[in-house]
């Protein structure tokens, strides 16, 4: 890479993790140098995850959905239930929705899991079924 103001070859000086520049995707920024004049070029290059999201896509994801759906849940608690939070809300309020919450997870665990095993279930039967063909085809 050559100097933008004198087109010397650069000096490549080193690299750092993004991580270093306070950014949460991975990837590496490298300083360059010019020996020829006092250009200092900083490189940008992020990595790609291939299939996967990065984690400043998981944090906008995350956030995006949560003030969407906020948003509206507030709304429709305000429509039906009127009244200000700030006046009504108690411990013992946020003690049973937290008790509602591990409800949904007991539930959402038992699903997964079933989930899982119909999964696993459908795996051995489709290898079973292919280990048949296979002896087959070798006893002919
Ligand atoms: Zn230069």
């Amino acid at each position: 890479m050559n100097c933008l103001e004198c087109d010397t070859e650069l000096i490549h000086g080193g690299d750092h993790d993004y991580e270093d520049f306070g950014r949460e995707e991975p990837g590496v920024v490298s300083n360059l140098t010019c020996p020829n004049c006092s250009t200092y070029v900083e490189v940008y290059r992020t990595f790609e995850v291939e299939g996967r999201r990065q984690p400043h896509e998981i944090r906008e994801g995350g956030l995006g959905r949560f003030v969407r759906l906020y948003r509206a849940k507030w709304d429709r608690g305000q429509k039906e239930h009127g009244g200000c939070l700030d006046k009504t809300v108690t411990i013992e309020k946020v003690e049973e929705e937290v008790m509602d919450q591990w409800g949904y997870l007991q539930s959402l665990r038992v699903l997964h899991n079933d989930q899982l095993k119909a999964l696993e279930d459908a795996k051995n039967e489709e290898i079973e079924h292919w280990k048949e063909k296979y002896h087959d085809a070798c006893r002919n």
